[in-house]
């Protein structure tokens, strides 16, 4: 079986029918490249910055975490790098960031919220994603979105930042795509306003489903209740895909559902442009696509 998934190593990801969909891979560490190229991942669909701060005994400096994106851009030659903007808080802490303990951490001060709010943060990273963007085809995505005005408050400090660099002569690449994590059930329902102001959209189904069906997702006790196919995350699913066509973007899946084999068919049918899934998963889902016949569906 290993060896028929290894002949699929530079086949394309098309059905049967001739539908094309992209399967790019996630990854967590730098060490991961070797993994995604190994497994023939058309991109990085999903670059967890988080192991940059929780690896460190201090916040990243930008020349750090420049070296860290370059060196990712880079030895993924031309292909895409989409990097997540800092995910840290509930379940993933660091100590020098002393973060308040909270009742609710899942539902806390974490993610974008923390950027927002601290901004020299947000900045050091965007500076050094920005600089590493001439090295590589890099792309930007923000976590945890739930409003329009988060994403004009981002889009107007990303102005702000590359105004800066162009001040201090840094280059920089002027069509970086940036685009959105859908992970709350607050983004996927304002998905059509939300459509209007990036470049892509990228489905959390683990966020989603732990937000949507209101069951911790790291609470082995509630795992025969954590159902990722309920039909209401397949509804949200069809929903943010229908809105982000409708504004000319596309959408992918990044949770851990896009390597649900048994889930294929049904995004395939929606018209999920991007599948991102651990690069181990890479050529199983390619052989899944390769068998599906989406007009039969
Ligand atoms: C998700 O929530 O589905 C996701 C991809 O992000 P993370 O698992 O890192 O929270
Ligand atoms: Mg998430």
């Amino acid at each position: 079986k290993r060896q028929l998934l290894q002949q699929l190593k530079g086949k394309e990801n098309v059905t049967l029918d001739g539908k094309k969909i992209k399967i790019y891979a996630n990854i967590g560490n730098t060490s991961d490249v070797g993994l995604v190229l190994k497994n023939d991942a058309g991109g990085i669909g999903l670059f967890r910055s988080e192991f940059l701060y929780l690896e460190n005994n201090n916040f990243p400096t930008e020349d750090q975490q420049f070296q860290v994106y370059k060196t990712v851009a880079q030895n993924m030659g031309g292909k895409k790098v989409i990097v997540r903007t800092l995910d840290i808080g509930a379940d993933k802490q660091a100590d020098y960031f002393d973060l308040p303990k909270e009742e609710n951490p899942a539902l806390g001060y974490r993610a974008i919220r923390i950027c927002l709010t601290q901004k020299d943060i947000f900045r050091t990273q965007l500076r050094a994603l920005f600089r590493a963007s001439v090295f590589g085809k890099i792309a930007i995505m923000f976590p945890m979105i739930i409003s329009v005005e988060e994403v004009k408050e981002i889009k107007e400090f990303m102005e702000e930042i590359k105004n800066e660099l162009r001040q201090e002569g840094i280059p920089f690449a002027d069509n970086i795509e940036t685009g959105i994590m859908i992970e709350t059930p607050a983004a996927a329902m304002i998905s059509d306003l939300l459509a209007k102001e990036v470049d892509f959209f990228s489905i959390g189904t683990n966020d989603l489903t732990q937000y949507t069906l209101a069951i911790d997702r790291q609470n082995p006790k509630l795992d025969k209740f954590y159902n990722a196919h309920h039909e209401a995350i397949v509804r949200m699913i069809k929903m943010v895909v229908d809105n982000g066509h409708a504004e000319g973007i596309w959408v992918g899946i990044c949770g851990e559902l896009g390597a649900d084999l048994d889930m294929t068919e049904t995004f395939l049918k929606l018209g999920v442009d991007e599948l991102s899934v651990s690069p181990s998963m890479v050529l199983s889902v390619r052989k899944k696509v390769r068998e599906t016949d989406v007009s039969k569906l």
